[in-house]
């Protein structure tokens, strides 16, 4: 059985050319560009909790990544360093050496991809259970707050939400996807893309923004907590999937749509000046953004379908302490 030095040894040290001293002292040594000031964001991911404990250990190594990542880009911020906390359970008939290797095929691929380095991290035995910590850049003063949403504001998001939690719902059962819909679901459920670059380039541009992790009426309803505001969407506004549409209206499609979680999308807000500006981003970037509504003065949410009616919905968001 590999010890828990063999583990960080042979799967977790990897260089680091982007810190001072990386993986291997009591601790890791990082130093932010001049001008620049951390970011710094932490999640972890239980199993049974936040995934099944069979997942592809690969896909898993990606997610983990993955959703510290975006809380990155939510924030406009470079990510630059991670740390990674392992609670590993006794290996049984899967040797934890294939597991780990995949599992930091997963991590590393991204990791890799921008350009991210991971400096330090802990290894235990227990249940499974995977903690990152995330390390950004962003420049003194600009990062990107949830607090400054303005009223007049529009509201975006990036992307198309649902998709993941349609795919969690068609693996519990609770819904039917068609073949030709699963491997997309699945796929925006296991291996999420964080939208890092777009992040950065909403300094300067963006009032307020949030990554939607718990779902788009939990995480707007964030930033409209924060910057003491009210809002008013549209969903047939939402950029989603023709699995989505093909789903709606139907009650659970919807609430995959506004309060499932998972989507690893921004959700934004912008002066109405810089419409253009956010159109032209969207094309170099090549993500779609899409404007479902607007910042008001006051507080609460307001949801309308395409009538212009209200909707109410049961689920907000999910919430780990009250399901
Ligand atoms: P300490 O006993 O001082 O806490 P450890 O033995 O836990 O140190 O860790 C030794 C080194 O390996 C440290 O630099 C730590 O940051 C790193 N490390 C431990 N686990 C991981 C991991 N899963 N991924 C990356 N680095 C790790
Ligand atoms: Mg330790």
């Amino acid at each position: 059985m590999l010890s828990e030095f063999d583990i960080i040894d042979r799967y977790f040290t990897r260089p680091s050319p982007g810190a001072v001293l990386g993986v291997g002292d009591d601790a890791a040594l990082i130093k932010p560009a001049r001008g620049m000031e951390l970011a710094v964001s932490t999640d972890m991911l239980v199993a049974g909790q936040h995934f099944f404990a069979d997942a592809d250990p690969r896909k898993l190594g990606h997610k983990s990544l993955a959703v510290n990542l975006s809380d990155m880009a939510a924030m406009g911020a470079r990510p630059r360093w991670a740390i990674l906390s392992l609670a590993l359970p006794e290996p049984t008939v899967r040797t934890d050496e294939k597991w780990l290797e995949a599992f930091a095929d997963g991590f590393f691929g991204l990791a890799q991809a921008h350009q991210v380095d991971l400096v330090g991290g802990d290894t235990t035995r227990g249940p499974l259970a995977i903690s990152v910590t995330i390390i950004g850049e962003v420049a003194t003063g600009k990062a990107l707050r949830r607090s400054g949403a303005r009223p007049g504001d529009d509201i975006w998001i990036s992307g198309q939400l649902g998709d993941a939690a349609l795919a969690l719902a068609h693996v519990q059962r609770r819904m039917v996807l068609e073949p030709g819909e699963i491997t997309g679901c699945l796929s925006a459920l296991h291996t999420p893309t964080a939208r890092v670059e777009l992040g950065q380039r909403l300094i300067g541009l963006a009032d307020s923004a949030i990554d939607i992790s718990d779902g788009l009426l939990a995480d707007l309803g964030h930033i409209l907590k924060s910057s003491k505001v009210a809002a008013v969407i549209n969903i047939s506004e939402i950029n989603c999937s023709a699995a989505m549409k093909r789903c709606l209206p139907r009650a659970l499609a919807l609430e995959c749509l506004l309060a499932g979680g998972d989507d690893y999308e921004l959700c934004f807000t912008v002066p109405r000046s810089r419409r253009k500006k956010i159109e032209m981003l969207s094309l170099e970037q090549r993500i779609p953004l899409t404007r479902i509504g607007e910042i008001d003065e006051g507080e609460g949410l307001v949801v309308l379908d395409a009538a212009g009616n209200t909707i109410t919905l049961e689920t907000k968001g999910y919430d780990h302490f009250h399901v």
